[in-house]
């Protein structure tokens, strides 16, 4: 997907990008490239290929939910994916970035401040401990290509305040939905819809999994990463 490709593709998505947006799209994706050199954040580094699969990808978000003047996780964000984009295209968002890698972190920070974003928080740590002293807080929890839906529930569904929502971002999640419903239910969670859609050039899958927070977490979750993968909800 070259420049004009994504701004078309964007405004199927009800979003017009601005020159400013654009050229920090821009020094993002340079930055990417060059810390790619040295840490690793991506395989993906073809100009073209990150503004499909990591920029655009990120914005699907938009399908399902109103970004405008919301809190929202983005949990194991990696290279800032879905999170930093979605901060870049919506200025009064408030952005918590969280991931258990520091080199990742050094790059985020870098980010931040090369194209001096406010209102963005960047969380060394894992979602397990991070969960300990900020349940119920942010009205979006979302994540992508962090972990199967019912793992990945127990590490987020907590964050979310009632009324609030969880989304994963997946490729094709059948299984993992049928899999991950007894766990959704016991967080306080109920999927109110799985928007698919194929992803424009590749025709590849996705899916986008709306969990509203219906009922407070049991303060048992999330357990220790070790116990949620022994013991699975
Ligand atoms: N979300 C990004 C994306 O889609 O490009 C990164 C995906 S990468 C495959 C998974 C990331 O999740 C890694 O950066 C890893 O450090 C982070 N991660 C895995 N488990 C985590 C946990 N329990 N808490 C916080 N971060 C976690």
């Amino acid at each position: 997907m070259n420049k004009e490709e994504f701004i078309k593709a964007l405004k199927c998505l009800n979003i017009n990008i601005t020159e400013k947006q654009l050229m920090d799209l821009d020094t993002y994706y340079k930055m990417l490239i060059e810390y790619n050199t040295h840490v690793n954040l991506t395989r993906i580094t073809e100009e073209k290929e990150v503004y499909l699969k990591h920029f655009y990808d990120s914005l699907t978000l938009v399908k399902v939910i109103n970004l405008n003047n919301q809190t929202l996780l983005d949990i194991g964000t990696g290279a800032g994916f879905p999170g930093l984009v979605l901060k870049i295209m919506f200025s009064n968002l408030k952005v918590t970035l969280l991931d258990s890698l520091n080199k990742r972190i050094t790059f985020l920070n870098a980010v931040i401040e090369k194209l001096n974003l406010k209102d963005v928080t960047i969380v060394h740590g894992r979602a397990e401990e991070y969960a300990k002293d900020n349940k119920e807080k942010f009205d979006i929890v979302t994540s992508r290509a962090v972990a199967n839906l019912n793992t990945l529930s127990e590490l987020s569904i907590p964050f979310v305040k009632i009324g609030g929502c969880f989304i994963a971002m997946k490729a094709d999640a059948k299984e993992e939905i049928k899999n991950a419903q007894i766990a959704i239910k016991t967080l306080g969670g109920v999927i109110k819809e799985n928007v698919v859609f194929e992803l424009p050039y590749e025709n590849a899958a996705r899916s986008l999994i709306k969990i509203e927070k219906k009922y407070k977490t049991s303060v048992k979750y999330p357990r220790k990463f070790s116990e949620i993968k022994k013991k699975p909800l």
